[in-house]
């Protein structure tokens, strides 16, 4: 994992601060903990192990120095019970709060469910974290909260309606943390992710998002199915930015910044189409059979928009964000890991 020499100059000269990060067996979690780790931060991680798994936590530590493993404590609890949440905030400086259920699709299978885990849990985070009095709390939002709207590229003020279970709860999130800031003065922050890839998203199961899922359908000679016609487009962004920008937010000095939601994206838009010529290109370096492969097209996902752009000046003016890896780049990174974790292997890993 790659440390940007922001993140360095941001924490390198201070005293270590603690952090909590919920969802740290995730996919962002674990990638938000290794580098805390590196930057030499306390860090504790808090997951119930829903969607996540030890191993990403034991790579995360894997990557970093004993003296930096030291200042990690894991607790496996559920932001759910309001107890573990309290707990888990104690003495902390800044909370990271990733843990929720992602998943258009499953969202619309088990709303309830969603619900429960990113509505109420979100509510217990904000207290407990607000009753630790922490210095600020950066929460992940999603990119679709833009629901039906057709603009593009994305502005943050300008939204439609949800289009599923899913974007309600992230929609939710963002009006309890305004809520929040405008009744307590608590220091909540949104960040809108757009599609985040990168080392240790699952490529396994229902809901796999499509960068894991094709690089595993590729390297076990599958051709990898397209939704709909391929031209279906996203902003691709690659997890080093996500965890640049967590960094800036939390630690943001500026007062106009605080109580608002930013788009965390690259700031291109690239075509399924054109997503599956880029993994089979790189796929091709190690199974040259893969350079043949034609996708197969499907029906598309209800739920699902059409095109996702994010214009992300906002975050660069008020956050100083700057994104580091466009999606080849990053997808180049992120076939170092999976290439090695994901090829030979009969079965996808886990
Ligand atoms: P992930 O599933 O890999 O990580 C989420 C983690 O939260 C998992 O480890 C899971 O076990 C944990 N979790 C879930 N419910 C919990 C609960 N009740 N108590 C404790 N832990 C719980 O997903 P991710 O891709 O790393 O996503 C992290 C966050 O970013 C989520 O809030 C997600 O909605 C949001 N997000 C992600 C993307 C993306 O492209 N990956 C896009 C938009 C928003």
């Amino acid at each position: 994992m790659d440390i940007t020499e922001k993140n360095l100059l941001l924490l390198s000269s201070d005293r270590p601060a603690r952090w909590l990060i919920t969802g740290a067996a995730g996919f962002i979690g674990s990638n938000l903990v290794e580098t805390l780790l590196r930057l030499d931060q306390e860090v504790v991680g808090l997951d119930n192990l829903s969607t996540g798994y030890l191993i990403n936590v034991e790579e995360a530590l894997d990557g970093v120095g004993a003296s930096q493993r030291a200042r990690f404590q894991f607790i496996k609890g559920d932001i759910r019970e309001p107890g573990t949440c309290a707990r888990a905030c104690e003495g902390v400086d800044y909370v990271l709060h990733q843990a929720a259920l992602g998943s258009v699709p499953r969202s619309i299978e088990d709303p309830a469910l969603t619900n429960a885990n990113n509505v109420d849990g979100f509510l217990n985070m904000l207290v407990a974290a607000r009753d630790a009095e922490v210095k600020s709390f950066v929460y992940a939002a999603s990119s679709s909260t833009y629901g039906d709207h057709p603009d593009l590229p994305k502005v943050e003020d300008t939204i439609g309606r949800p289009l599923s279970p899913y974007a309600v709860t992230k929609l939710v999130n963002e009006l309890y943390a305004e809520v929040f800031q405008s009744c307590y003065g608590f220091k909540a922050i949104g960040l809108r992710y757009f599609n985040i890839f990168g080392p240790r998203q699952d490529p396994d199961g229902a809901y796999a998002a499509v960068i894991p899922r094709w690089f595993a359908a590729m390297l076990r000679g599958e051709r990898p199915v397209i939704n709909g016609d391929g031209e279906t487009s996203r902003d691709f962004c690659y997890v080093d930015n996500a965890v640049q920008a967590n960094l800036l937010a939390a630690r943001c000095p500026n007062p106009e910044a605080h109580g608002q939601v930013y788009n965390v994206a690259f700031g291109q838009r690239t075509s399924l189409n054109e997503l599956f010529g880029l993994i089979r290109e790189i796929v091709g370096q190690v199974r040259p059979s893969a350079l043949d492969m034609e996708p197969e097209y499907g029906p598309e996902r209800p739920g699902d928009v059409r095109h996702s752009l994010a214009d992300i000046s906002k975050a660069r003016s008020l956050l100083g964000y700057e994104p580091a890896f466009d999606v080849r780049q990053g997808l180049q990174k992120a076939a170092d890991w999976y290439l090695p974790s994901l090829s030979g292997a009969e079965a996808v890993m886990r």
